[in-house]
Protein backbone atom coordinates (compact mmCIF):
# COMPACT_ATOMS: atom_id res chain seq x y z
CA UNK A 1 0.00 0.00 0.00
CA UNK A 2 1.80 3.61 -0.96
CA UNK A 3 0.50 5.66 2.14
CA UNK A 4 1.35 9.59 2.51
CA UNK A 5 4.58 9.98 4.31
CA UNK A 6 3.28 13.45 5.22
CA UNK A 7 3.63 14.01 9.12
CA UNK A 8 2.43 17.54 10.35
CA UNK A 9 3.79 19.80 12.98
CA UNK A 10 1.81 19.08 16.35
CA UNK A 11 -0.18 22.61 17.05
CA UNK A 12 -0.86 23.62 19.89
CA UNK A 13 -3.53 21.66 21.32
CA UNK A 14 -4.89 24.07 23.85
CA UNK A 15 -5.59 26.90 21.40
CA UNK A 16 -7.08 24.78 19.47
CA UNK A 17 -9.37 23.71 21.80
CA UNK A 18 -9.85 27.17 22.63
CA UNK A 19 -11.13 27.92 19.59
CA UNK A 20 -12.98 24.90 18.92
CA UNK A 21 -15.16 25.42 22.12
CA UNK A 22 -15.55 29.36 20.60
CA UNK A 23 -16.50 28.65 17.15
CA UNK A 24 -17.71 25.18 16.44
CA UNK A 25 -20.43 23.85 16.70
CA UNK A 26 -20.75 20.00 16.57
CA UNK A 27 -23.15 17.50 14.77
CA UNK A 28 -24.68 15.36 17.12
CA UNK A 29 -22.96 16.98 20.69
CA UNK A 30 -23.81 18.13 23.75
CA UNK A 31 -21.31 20.84 24.20
CA UNK A 32 -21.58 21.12 27.72
CA UNK A 33 -19.92 17.67 27.81
CA UNK A 34 -17.63 18.41 25.43
CA UNK A 35 -16.36 21.67 26.53
CA UNK A 36 -15.43 20.41 30.13
CA UNK A 37 -13.10 17.78 28.69
CA UNK A 38 -12.15 19.99 25.18
CA UNK A 39 -12.13 18.32 21.96
CA UNK A 40 -9.47 15.87 21.14
CA UNK A 41 -7.58 16.95 17.81
CA UNK A 42 -7.03 14.47 15.47
CA UNK A 43 -4.47 15.60 13.59
CA UNK A 44 -2.96 12.38 11.12
CA UNK A 45 -3.81 9.02 10.06
CA UNK A 46 -2.34 5.75 8.12
CA UNK A 47 -3.53 2.65 7.68
CA UNK A 48 -5.93 1.64 10.52
CA UNK A 49 -4.19 4.44 12.53
CA UNK A 50 -4.92 8.05 13.49
CA UNK A 51 -2.94 9.74 15.60
CA UNK A 52 -4.17 12.89 18.20
CA UNK A 53 -2.49 16.08 18.56
CA UNK A 54 -0.65 14.78 21.45
CA UNK A 55 1.42 12.16 19.32
CA UNK A 56 -1.22 9.20 20.82
CA UNK A 57 -1.76 6.68 18.59
CA UNK A 58 -4.94 5.35 17.78
CA UNK A 59 -6.61 2.48 16.22
CA UNK A 60 -9.79 3.26 14.64
CA UNK A 61 -12.16 0.68 14.73
CA UNK A 62 -14.65 2.58 13.62
CA UNK A 63 -13.05 3.80 10.26
CA UNK A 64 -13.86 7.15 10.77
CA UNK A 65 -17.58 7.56 10.33
CA UNK A 66 -18.23 3.85 8.83
CA UNK A 67 -16.26 4.67 5.79
CA UNK A 68 -12.54 4.60 5.58
CA UNK A 69 -12.90 1.20 3.90
CA UNK A 70 -9.08 1.64 1.77
CA UNK A 71 -7.82 2.95 5.05
CA UNK A 72 -5.90 6.58 6.40
CA UNK A 73 -3.11 8.03 3.96
CA UNK A 74 -3.47 6.97 0.39
CA UNK A 75 -1.67 9.25 -1.79
CA UNK A 76 -2.76 7.69 -4.96
CA UNK A 77 -6.72 9.03 -4.03
CA UNK A 78 -5.19 12.22 -2.69
CA UNK A 79 -2.91 12.40 -6.43
CA UNK A 80 -6.14 11.75 -8.83
CA UNK A 81 -8.05 15.00 -6.24
CA UNK A 82 -5.32 17.12 -7.46
CA UNK A 83 -5.17 16.12 -10.41
CA UNK A 84 -8.51 16.22 -11.34
CA UNK A 85 -8.45 20.18 -9.61
CA UNK A 86 -5.95 20.50 -11.69
CA UNK A 87 -7.88 19.94 -15.01
CA UNK A 88 -11.34 20.84 -13.75
CA UNK A 89 -11.91 21.46 -10.05
CA UNK A 90 -15.93 21.58 -10.81
CA UNK A 91 -18.86 21.86 -13.76
CA UNK A 92 -22.49 20.88 -13.02
CA UNK A 93 -24.91 17.96 -14.89
CA UNK A 94 -27.62 20.30 -14.83
CA UNK A 95 -27.77 21.88 -18.47
CA UNK A 96 -27.01 19.23 -20.50
CA UNK A 97 -23.78 18.71 -19.49
CA UNK A 98 -21.64 16.62 -18.10
CA UNK A 99 -18.05 15.74 -16.49
CA UNK A 100 -15.51 13.07 -17.35
CA UNK A 101 -15.28 11.02 -13.63
CA UNK A 102 -18.75 11.18 -13.13
CA UNK A 103 -20.02 9.44 -16.35
CA UNK A 104 -16.94 7.14 -15.78
CA UNK A 105 -18.11 6.56 -12.08
CA UNK A 106 -21.83 5.91 -13.66
CA UNK A 107 -20.55 3.08 -15.97
CA UNK A 108 -18.00 1.58 -12.73
CA UNK A 109 -20.99 1.24 -10.55
CA UNK A 110 -23.20 -0.12 -12.91
CA UNK A 111 -20.97 -2.70 -13.60
CA UNK A 112 -20.22 -3.19 -9.80
CA UNK A 113 -24.25 -3.18 -8.82
CA UNK A 114 -26.51 -6.39 -8.22
CA UNK A 115 -27.86 -7.09 -11.51
CA UNK A 116 -30.65 -5.04 -13.08
CA UNK A 117 -28.86 -1.48 -11.85
CA UNK A 118 -27.19 0.54 -14.99
CA UNK A 119 -28.06 4.03 -13.21
CA UNK A 120 -27.42 6.33 -10.20
CA UNK A 121 -28.23 9.78 -9.14
CA UNK A 122 -25.36 11.39 -7.44
CA UNK A 123 -26.33 13.44 -4.34
CA UNK A 124 -23.35 14.85 -1.71
CA UNK A 125 -24.00 12.69 1.43
CA UNK A 126 -26.35 9.70 2.87
CA UNK A 127 -28.79 12.47 4.06
CA UNK A 128 -29.14 13.96 0.47
CA UNK A 129 -29.23 10.60 -1.22
CA UNK A 130 -32.23 9.02 1.09
CA UNK A 131 -34.25 12.87 0.86
CA UNK A 132 -33.60 11.44 -3.36
CA UNK A 133 -35.51 7.95 -2.45
CA UNK A 134 -38.20 9.55 -1.29
CA UNK A 135 -38.89 12.37 -3.85
CA UNK A 136 -37.91 9.51 -6.49
CA UNK A 137 -40.30 6.45 -5.02
CA UNK A 138 -43.22 9.15 -4.99
CA UNK A 139 -42.23 11.11 -8.51
CA UNK A 140 -42.29 6.96 -9.87
CA UNK A 141 -45.90 6.64 -8.75
CA UNK A 142 -47.55 9.66 -9.76
CA UNK A 143 -45.86 8.94 -13.16
CA UNK A 144 -47.53 5.35 -12.98
CA UNK A 145 -50.51 6.79 -12.45
CA UNK A 146 -51.05 6.06 -8.61
CA UNK A 147 -50.18 9.42 -6.78
CA UNK A 148 -51.61 8.47 -3.52
CA UNK A 149 -48.83 5.86 -3.17
CA UNK A 150 -46.59 7.83 -1.47
CA UNK A 151 -46.20 6.46 2.53
CA UNK A 152 -42.66 5.49 3.27
CA UNK A 153 -42.38 2.62 5.78
CA UNK A 154 -38.97 2.69 7.50
CA UNK A 155 -38.17 0.95 11.22
CA UNK A 156 -37.68 1.94 14.49
CA UNK A 157 -34.16 2.49 15.61
CA UNK A 158 -33.22 3.06 11.62
CA UNK A 159 -30.72 5.42 10.81
CA UNK A 160 -31.10 7.56 6.99
CA UNK A 161 -29.40 10.77 7.75
CA UNK A 162 -30.14 14.20 9.38
CA UNK A 163 -32.07 15.75 6.88
CA UNK A 164 -35.66 16.47 7.58
CA UNK A 165 -36.28 13.40 5.16
CA UNK A 166 -33.39 11.56 6.51
CA UNK A 167 -34.11 12.51 9.97
CA UNK A 168 -37.58 11.38 9.35
CA UNK A 169 -37.10 7.65 8.02
CA UNK A 170 -34.83 7.24 10.70
CA UNK A 171 -36.21 5.42 13.25
CA UNK A 172 -34.11 7.29 16.38
CA UNK A 173 -37.07 8.82 18.33
CA UNK A 174 -34.13 11.30 20.23
CA UNK A 175 -34.08 12.73 16.70
CA UNK A 176 -37.76 13.17 15.95
CA UNK A 177 -38.55 14.96 19.31
CA UNK A 178 -36.17 17.81 17.67
CA UNK A 179 -38.08 19.67 15.24
CA UNK A 180 -41.38 17.87 14.79
CA UNK A 181 -40.20 14.98 12.68
CA UNK A 182 -41.52 12.64 11.27
CA UNK A 183 -42.53 14.82 7.98
CA UNK A 184 -45.83 13.18 6.56
CA UNK A 185 -46.18 10.05 4.75
CA UNK A 186 -43.36 8.13 6.99
CA UNK A 187 -44.39 5.77 9.23
CA UNK A 188 -41.99 3.06 11.37
CA UNK A 189 -42.38 -0.74 12.52
CA UNK A 190 -40.06 -2.54 14.54
CA UNK A 191 -36.82 -3.42 13.82
CA UNK A 192 -35.73 -7.23 14.00
CA UNK A 193 -33.60 -7.06 16.86
CA UNK A 194 -33.41 -10.51 18.21
CA UNK A 195 -31.73 -10.19 21.20
CA UNK A 196 -33.84 -7.21 22.48
CA UNK A 197 -37.30 -8.61 21.16
CA UNK A 198 -37.04 -11.99 20.33
CA UNK A 199 -38.00 -13.66 23.74
CA UNK A 200 -38.80 -17.30 23.80
CA UNK A 201 -38.42 -17.56 19.95
CA UNK A 202 -36.23 -19.07 17.71
CA UNK A 203 -33.71 -16.29 15.19
CA UNK A 204 -35.03 -17.58 12.61
CA UNK A 205 -39.15 -17.56 13.78
CA UNK A 206 -38.17 -13.96 15.02
CA UNK A 207 -37.02 -12.89 11.52
CA UNK A 208 -40.33 -14.09 9.52
CA UNK A 209 -41.88 -12.32 12.45
CA UNK A 210 -40.64 -8.89 12.25
CA UNK A 211 -41.42 -9.08 8.55
CA UNK A 212 -44.30 -9.70 9.16
CA UNK A 213 -45.45 -6.26 10.98
CA UNK A 214 -44.21 -4.79 7.24
CA UNK A 215 -47.61 -6.93 5.87
CA UNK A 216 -49.54 -6.27 8.99
CA UNK A 217 -48.69 -1.91 8.69
CA UNK A 218 -49.21 -2.37 4.35
CA UNK A 219 -52.97 -3.73 5.60
CA UNK A 220 -53.36 -0.93 7.40
CA UNK A 221 -52.17 1.61 5.74
CA UNK A 222 -53.90 0.44 2.82
CA UNK A 223 -51.61 -0.98 -0.25
CA UNK A 224 -52.73 1.53 -2.88
CA UNK A 225 -51.15 4.07 0.11
CA UNK A 226 -47.89 2.75 0.24
CA UNK A 227 -44.80 3.30 -2.23
CA UNK A 228 -41.69 1.98 -0.81
CA UNK A 229 -40.36 0.61 2.41
CA UNK A 230 -36.84 1.37 3.74
CA UNK A 231 -33.76 -0.63 5.53
CA UNK A 232 -30.08 -1.02 6.21
CA UNK A 233 -29.20 -4.74 5.19
CA UNK A 234 -27.51 -4.43 8.89
CA UNK A 235 -28.85 -1.78 11.40
CA UNK A 236 -25.19 0.39 11.72
CA UNK A 237 -25.11 3.36 13.83
CA UNK A 238 -28.32 1.70 15.50
CA UNK A 239 -26.15 -0.97 17.42
CA UNK A 240 -25.26 -3.44 14.57
CA UNK A 241 -28.50 -5.04 14.39
CA UNK A 242 -27.94 -8.37 12.16
CA UNK A 243 -30.97 -9.49 10.96
CA UNK A 244 -32.00 -13.24 11.62
CA UNK A 245 -31.32 -14.90 8.14
CA UNK A 246 -35.27 -15.35 7.10
CA UNK A 247 -35.74 -11.66 7.90
CA UNK A 248 -34.81 -10.26 4.33
CA UNK A 249 -36.02 -12.95 1.82
CA UNK A 250 -39.41 -12.31 3.90
CA UNK A 251 -39.21 -8.53 3.65
CA UNK A 252 -38.74 -9.34 -0.11
CA UNK A 253 -41.58 -11.36 -0.45
CA UNK A 254 -43.94 -9.25 0.94
CA UNK A 255 -42.57 -6.02 -0.85
CA UNK A 256 -43.50 -7.93 -3.95
CA UNK A 257 -46.93 -8.92 -3.11
CA UNK A 258 -48.18 -5.85 -2.64
CA UNK A 259 -46.20 -3.99 -5.15
CA UNK A 260 -44.48 -1.85 -2.77
CA UNK A 261 -40.56 -0.27 -3.23
CA UNK A 262 -38.04 -1.77 -1.41
CA UNK A 263 -35.16 0.36 -0.56
CA UNK A 264 -32.19 -0.95 0.90
CA UNK A 265 -30.05 1.63 1.83
CA UNK A 266 -26.53 0.68 1.59
CA UNK A 267 -24.61 3.52 3.03
CA UNK A 268 -22.78 1.60 5.78
CA UNK A 269 -23.03 -1.85 4.27
CA UNK A 270 -21.89 -0.65 0.58
CA UNK A 271 -18.07 -1.41 -1.53
CA UNK A 272 -17.07 -4.16 0.81
CA UNK A 273 -17.95 -4.23 4.28
CA UNK A 274 -19.89 -7.48 4.22
CA UNK A 275 -17.41 -9.17 1.67
CA UNK A 276 -19.49 -8.41 -0.81
CA UNK A 277 -20.07 -4.82 -2.90
CA UNK A 278 -23.49 -4.57 -1.54
CA UNK A 279 -25.23 -6.53 1.39
CA UNK A 280 -27.96 -6.80 -0.74
CA UNK A 281 -26.52 -9.74 -2.49
CA UNK A 282 -25.50 -11.12 0.76
CA UNK A 283 -28.75 -11.16 2.02
CA UNK A 284 -30.86 -11.37 -1.49
CA UNK A 285 -32.41 -8.65 -0.86
CA UNK A 286 -32.93 -7.47 -4.17
CA UNK A 287 -34.18 -3.59 -3.39
CA UNK A 288 -35.35 -1.54 -6.50
CA UNK A 289 -33.17 1.74 -5.64
CA UNK A 290 -30.08 1.39 -2.82
CA UNK A 291 -28.35 4.39 -1.18
CA UNK A 292 -24.92 4.48 -0.91
CA UNK A 293 -22.32 7.18 0.73
CA UNK A 294 -19.26 6.57 3.34
CA UNK A 295 -17.23 3.83 1.55
CA UNK A 296 -17.34 4.95 -2.54
CA UNK A 297 -14.50 7.49 -1.68
CA UNK A 298 -13.50 5.91 1.63
CA UNK A 299 -14.68 9.26 3.04
CA UNK A 300 -11.64 10.86 1.53
CA UNK A 301 -14.02 13.95 -0.25
CA UNK A 302 -18.42 13.80 0.25
CA UNK A 303 -20.09 11.79 -2.36
CA UNK A 304 -23.21 9.91 -2.05
CA UNK A 305 -26.07 8.86 -4.44
CA UNK A 306 -28.90 6.10 -5.80
CA UNK A 307 -28.65 3.43 -7.48
CA UNK A 308 -31.82 2.78 -9.48
CA UNK A 309 -33.32 -0.08 -10.52
CA UNK A 310 -33.95 -0.34 -14.40
CA UNK A 311 -37.70 -0.68 -13.33
CA UNK A 312 -37.40 3.09 -11.77
CA UNK A 313 -35.12 4.92 -13.81
CA UNK A 314 -36.71 4.30 -16.72
CA UNK A 315 -39.76 5.36 -15.76
CA UNK A 316 -38.25 8.48 -14.28
CA UNK A 317 -36.46 9.04 -17.35
CA UNK A 318 -39.24 8.88 -19.69
CA UNK A 319 -41.39 10.93 -17.72
CA UNK A 320 -39.98 14.10 -18.34
CA UNK A 321 -38.20 16.88 -15.85
CA UNK A 322 -37.39 15.27 -12.50
CA UNK A 323 -37.19 18.60 -10.90
CA UNK A 324 -33.96 17.46 -8.05
CA UNK A 325 -31.07 17.66 -7.95
CA UNK A 326 -27.83 18.86 -5.72
CA UNK A 327 -25.09 21.85 -6.88
CA UNK A 328 -22.34 18.73 -6.53
CA UNK A 329 -24.36 16.30 -8.18
CA UNK A 330 -21.65 14.27 -9.96
CA UNK A 331 -18.63 16.41 -8.31
CA UNK A 332 -16.14 15.44 -10.85
CA UNK A 333 -13.48 15.50 -7.79
CA UNK A 334 -15.38 13.23 -5.61
CA UNK A 335 -15.67 10.75 -8.72
CA UNK A 336 -12.48 10.80 -9.55
CA UNK A 337 -11.59 10.04 -5.49
CA UNK A 338 -13.98 7.38 -5.71
CA UNK A 339 -13.00 5.91 -9.42
CA UNK A 340 -9.33 5.59 -7.28
CA UNK A 341 -10.77 4.22 -4.19
CA UNK A 342 -12.96 1.75 -6.31
CA UNK A 343 -9.53 1.03 -8.16
CA UNK A 344 -7.70 0.25 -4.91
CA UNK A 345 -10.83 -2.07 -3.23
CA UNK A 346 -10.05 -4.47 -6.60
CA UNK A 347 -6.54 -4.52 -6.99
CA UNK A 348 -6.13 -5.19 -3.14
CA UNK A 349 -9.74 -7.70 -3.55
CA UNK A 350 -10.49 -6.09 -0.01
CA UNK A 351 -14.27 -7.51 -0.64
CA UNK A 352 -12.79 -11.39 -1.40
CA UNK A 353 -10.59 -10.73 1.29
CA UNK A 354 -13.03 -9.40 3.87
CA UNK A 355 -15.25 -12.66 2.39
CA UNK A 356 -13.17 -15.28 2.29
CA UNK A 357 -10.28 -14.62 4.84
CA UNK A 358 -10.17 -11.67 7.19
CA UNK A 359 -14.10 -11.49 7.59
CA UNK A 360 -13.89 -15.25 8.98
CA UNK A 361 -10.92 -14.40 11.28
CA UNK A 362 -12.53 -11.10 12.80
CA UNK A 363 -15.51 -13.43 13.69
CA UNK A 364 -13.62 -16.28 15.46
CA UNK A 365 -11.61 -13.75 17.31
CA UNK A 366 -14.34 -11.65 18.07
CA UNK A 367 -16.31 -14.47 19.42
CA UNK A 368 -13.86 -15.22 21.83
CA UNK A 369 -14.94 -11.92 23.48
CA UNK A 370 -17.56 -13.83 24.52
CA UNK A 371 -15.74 -15.84 27.62
CA UNK A 372 -15.39 -12.08 29.07
CA UNK A 373 -17.72 -12.05 32.31
CA UNK A 374 -19.01 -8.74 31.05
CA UNK A 375 -20.28 -10.18 27.73
CA UNK A 376 -23.60 -11.45 26.42
CA UNK A 377 -23.31 -11.29 22.64
CA UNK A 378 -20.31 -10.90 20.77
CA UNK A 379 -21.49 -11.40 16.42
CA UNK A 380 -20.08 -10.54 13.61
CA UNK A 381 -21.14 -9.56 9.70
CA UNK A 382 -18.35 -9.40 7.56
CA UNK A 383 -15.86 -6.21 8.77
CA UNK A 384 -19.33 -4.84 11.71
CA UNK A 385 -19.06 -6.41 14.98
CA UNK A 386 -21.05 -5.92 18.26
CA UNK A 387 -21.02 -6.93 21.66
CA UNK A 388 -23.48 -6.64 24.39
CA UNK A 389 -22.32 -5.71 27.93
CA UNK A 390 -24.52 -7.61 30.43
CA UNK A 391 -24.43 -7.91 34.12
CA UNK A 392 -24.73 -11.65 34.63
CA UNK A 393 -24.42 -14.27 31.92
CA UNK A 394 -26.89 -17.25 31.41
CA UNK A 395 -26.78 -20.10 29.35
CA UNK A 396 -30.09 -18.98 27.38
CA UNK A 397 -29.44 -15.54 25.45
CA UNK A 398 -32.58 -14.08 26.65
CA UNK A 399 -31.58 -14.94 30.88
CA UNK A 400 -28.84 -12.65 30.60
CA UNK A 401 -29.04 -9.51 33.00
CA UNK A 402 -29.04 -6.21 31.68
CA UNK A 403 -27.56 -3.04 32.92
CA UNK A 404 -29.83 -0.19 33.94
CA UNK A 405 -29.80 1.75 30.71
CA UNK A 406 -29.47 5.15 32.87
CA UNK A 407 -26.18 3.95 34.42
CA UNK A 408 -24.37 4.57 30.75
CA UNK A 409 -22.03 1.39 30.95
CA UNK A 410 -21.31 1.28 27.46
CA UNK A 411 -20.19 5.29 27.64
CA UNK A 412 -17.70 3.88 30.60
CA UNK A 413 -16.34 1.09 27.95
CA UNK A 414 -16.05 3.76 25.28
CA UNK A 415 -13.80 5.39 27.49
CA UNK A 416 -11.64 3.10 28.55
CA UNK A 417 -10.98 2.23 25.21
CA UNK A 418 -10.37 5.77 24.21
CA UNK A 419 -8.24 6.22 27.01
CA UNK A 420 -5.97 3.14 25.74
CA UNK A 421 -5.93 4.01 22.20
CA UNK A 422 -8.79 2.03 20.82
CA UNK A 423 -12.32 3.86 18.83
CA UNK A 424 -15.06 1.29 19.33
CA UNK A 425 -18.62 3.06 19.67
CA UNK A 426 -21.01 2.65 22.24
CA UNK A 427 -24.83 2.38 21.18
CA UNK A 428 -26.87 1.67 25.06
CA UNK A 429 -24.53 -1.39 25.96
CA UNK A 430 -23.89 -2.73 22.97
CA UNK A 431 -19.96 -2.06 21.69
CA UNK A 432 -19.84 -1.76 18.48
CA UNK A 433 -16.83 -2.13 15.33
CA UNK A 434 -16.69 -1.69 11.73
CA UNK A 435 -12.87 -1.75 11.00
CA UNK A 436 -11.02 -0.46 7.53
CA UNK A 437 -10.73 -3.11 5.33
CA UNK A 438 -7.51 -3.25 5.22
CA UNK A 439 -6.89 -4.20 8.31
CA UNK A 440 -4.84 -7.80 8.43
CA UNK A 441 -4.81 -11.00 10.90
CA UNK A 442 -2.22 -9.77 13.07
CA UNK A 443 -3.85 -6.44 13.47
CA UNK A 444 -7.37 -8.00 14.23
CA UNK A 445 -4.97 -9.55 17.17
CA UNK A 446 -3.86 -6.97 18.00
CA UNK A 447 -7.73 -5.31 18.06
CA UNK A 448 -9.35 -7.57 20.10
CA UNK A 449 -6.21 -8.05 22.56
CA UNK A 450 -6.82 -4.33 23.27
CA UNK A 451 -10.65 -4.32 23.48
CA UNK A 452 -10.15 -7.62 25.89
CA UNK A 453 -7.95 -5.11 28.10
CA UNK A 454 -10.92 -2.62 28.06
CA UNK A 455 -13.64 -4.81 29.10
CA UNK A 456 -11.08 -5.99 31.96
CA UNK A 457 -10.62 -2.27 32.82
CA UNK A 458 -14.35 -1.28 32.81
CA UNK A 459 -15.35 -4.38 34.30
CA UNK A 460 -12.88 -3.34 37.53
CA UNK A 461 -14.72 -0.35 37.70
CA UNK A 462 -18.26 -1.51 36.83
CA UNK A 463 -17.85 -3.23 40.14
CA UNK A 464 -15.97 -0.50 42.30
CA UNK A 465 -19.37 1.23 41.47
CA UNK A 466 -20.86 -1.28 42.95
CA UNK A 467 -23.15 -2.21 39.67
CA UNK A 468 -22.57 -5.12 39.29
N1 LIG B 1 -27.82 6.02 5.96
C1 LIG B 1 -27.08 5.27 6.79
C2 LIG B 1 -27.37 3.81 6.88
C3 LIG B 1 -26.04 5.84 7.53
O1 LIG B 1 -25.33 5.10 8.36
C4 LIG B 1 -25.78 7.22 7.38
C5 LIG B 1 -24.66 7.90 8.13
N2 LIG B 1 -24.11 7.28 9.19
C6 LIG B 1 -26.60 7.96 6.51
C7 LIG B 1 -27.60 7.33 5.81
C8 LIG B 1 -26.41 9.43 6.35
O2 LIG B 1 -25.27 9.69 5.64
P1 LIG B 1 -24.59 11.16 5.72
O3 LIG B 1 -24.12 11.33 7.12
O4 LIG B 1 -23.49 11.07 4.69
O5 LIG B 1 -25.62 12.14 5.33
Amino acid sequence: MTTNPVVPEMPDTLALQAQDAAHYLHPFTDHTQLHSKGSRMIVRGDGIYLWDSEGKKILDGMSGLWCVNVGYGRSSIAQAVHKQMDVLPFYNSFFNTSNVPAVQLAAKLAELAPPGFQHVFYTGSGSEANDTNVRMVRRYWDLMGYPDRHVIISRRNAYHGSTMAGASLGGMSGMHEQGGLPIPGIVHIGQPHYFDDGVGMTPEDFGLRAAGWLEKKILEIGADKVGAFIGEPIQGAGGVVIPPDTYWPEIRRICRKYDVLLIADEVITGFGRLGRWFGSELFGIEPDLITFAKGVTSGYVPLGGVLVSDRVAKVVMDGGEFTHGFTYSGHPVACAAALENIRIIEEEKLVERVAEDTGPYLRQRFASLAAHPLVGVAETCGFVAGLNLVRGKAARLHDQLRFDPALGVGMVCRGHMFNNGMIMRAVGERMIVAPPLVMGRAQIDEMVALIRFCLDRTLEDVEARGWI
